[in-house]
């Protein structure tokens, strides 16, 4: 064989077929969660083992090609995917070990929280991730990681307690505590930039006995939201950790499981999650029921992993989506009046602002001691723009980056890098500030410096 032809093929010993333009599976793979990013890669390479990862890490390099690696496929920006490249689909490396006696987890690079939630419940154990059981373990984590158990337990990052990774030059390595610390630490938060992890080893954390949670929705009149969210910022300080609050403005979608009579309705929907035992949950979360008189209260004790699919049929792959997030110090009047009038202005009905709940062991850990930007954020807003119809592209997209503008000066500074959606450099720069940006970029010049990972919220390599 040629230099020329080999280059042009990925070696053999793929366990899943490499996949090609012009082939049966191309469609079907090509795809990814946000239907905007309807790209073309040039090769899809599904990896099913971490030798696997290293071969097409190493073959996009040899044909000089953008190498865009996938884990769950749904970032907002679509950097699961790229125009022209190769494609590292994580999909197959996702086998899951739960050691439920050591309290530790061994979870492949491209497992699903659904997968991960359905193998610890059993247990009564769980590694805090984040809310829709279709997003991948992958991405989520190596951002940050946001989700009910985050108040109690701290973000998903900070469960990860040692990784394996192939480096841009094709080399597997292990991090953790005692080896390579500065990698575990920029991969606490500093995204895909740094290798493809093709094992996270997590701390599991405890449930309830039995595995279930009081949780679910109570749904407000979006005319009710502004008091209901004022009296929110005053419980939500002495709210202890075991609770967490997820405030979202939605139009009621028309599922089975939400009365019939609220479809479509504007509402503020106050998702809420306590991990206590029954008693105690239900007394601490009675006052969150009762901040006003609700349309529908939703809340029950139920499984963990029920709760973990609760917005799953709200999150379809496919449709047009665009996010924008902003960390907050404090629910204050100003961000509840602005939130409010966003609310009341958004372009579709499908577009909702998500409001989440932080403190707790998320700021607990020292700023400092992980890649993950903005521990001191009490909330997290994340504006998401959703739609079908391609003529509204620049419509829905205003809405969230005006949206984002108007809140800019009641924001912190840092802002979470999974809801940073397809912005520039700058802004990557920003959200992390200076000293941390400074450190990632060298860090970066030693593990990827040439940029082979790039499909990204980008860090560019120092020296
Ligand atoms: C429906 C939905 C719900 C969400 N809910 C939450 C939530 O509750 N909490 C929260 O914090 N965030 C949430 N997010 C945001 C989510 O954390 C990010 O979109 C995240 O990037 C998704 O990860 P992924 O692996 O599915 O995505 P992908 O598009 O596959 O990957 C995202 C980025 O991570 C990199 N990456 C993925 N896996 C690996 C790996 N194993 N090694 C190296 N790099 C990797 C990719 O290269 C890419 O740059 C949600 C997103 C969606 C679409």
């Amino acid at each position: 064989m040629s230099l020329g032809s080999r280059a042009l093929r990925p070696p053999d010993g793929f366990r899943h077929a490499p996949i090609r333009r012009g082939d049966a599976a191309y469609e079907a793979a090509r795809h990814v969660w946000n239907g905007c990013h309807d790209r073309r890669p040039e090769w899809i390479l599904p990896c099913a083992s971490a030798g696997e990862v290293a071969a097409a890490v190493l073959f996009a390099r040899e044909i000089v090609l953008p190498l865009a690696v996938r884990g769950g496929g749904h970032s907002f920006p679509g950097y699961g995917t790229c125009d022209g490249g190769v494609v590292a689909d994580l999909g197959p490396l996702a086998r899951i070990e739960v050691d439920a006696a050591g309290r530790r987890a061994r979870v492949g690079g491209g497992a699903t929280w659904g997968a991960l939630d359905s193998a610890t419940a059993p247990h009564a154990l769980a590694v805090p991730g984040g809310l829709v059981s279709t997003t991948g373990v992958g991405g989520l984590t190596l951002g940050g990681g946001i989700g009910w158990l985050s108040r109690a337990y701290g973000l998903t990052c900070d469960q990860m307690i040692g990784a394996e990774v192939v480096l841009a030059d094709g080399r597997r390595v292990w991090t953790d505590e005692s080896e390579e610390p500065d990698l575990l630490w920029a991969l606490r938060g500093g995204g895909g930039n740094f290798g493809v992890v093709t094992r996270f080893d997590f701390r599991l954390r405890p449930l309830p006995a039995g595995g279930e949670v009081l949780g679910g929705m109570v749904l407000h009149p979006a005319t009710a939201a502004g008091r209901v969210l004022r009296r929110l910022a005053e419980l939500a300080d002495t709210l202890p950790e075991q609770a967490s609050t997820l405030a979202a403005f939605v139009s009621v979608p028309p599922l089975p499981s939400l009365p019939a009579s609220l479809h479509f309705t504007p509402v503020l929907a106050l998702a809420l999650c306590d991990i206590g035992e029954a008693d105690e949950a239900e007394a601490r979360v009675r006052p969150l029921r009762e901040l006003a008189a609700p349309l529908a209260d939703l809340v029950r004790r139920q499984p963990y992993v029920e709760l973990q699919r609760m917005f799953d049929a709200g999150a379809p792959a496919g449709l047009r989506q665009y996010g924008l997030g902003a960390n907050l110090a404090a629910l204050t009047e100003g961000a509840i009046d602005l939130l409010s009038e966003h609310a009341a202005q958004r372009p579709t009905p499908l577009c909702q602002i998500h409001l989440h709940q932080l403190g707790g062991a998320v700021a607990r850990v020292e700023e400092a001691a992980t890649a993950y930007a903005g521990r001191d954020a009490g909330w997290v807003v994340h504006w998401i723009a959703t739609w079908t119809d391609p003529a509204d592209d620049e419509r829905a997209r205003d809405w969230a980056r005006e949206a984002r503008a108007q809140l800019s000066s009641l924001a912190a500074g840092r802002t979470y890098v999974n809801f940073l959606g397809e912005s520039g450099p700058d802004a990557v720069h920003r959200a992390y500030g200076e000293a941390k940006h400074d450190r990632l970029r060298a860090l970066k010049g030693r593990y990827d410096p040439g940029n082979l990972f790039r499909i990204n919220a980008n860090i560019p390599p120092a020296g």
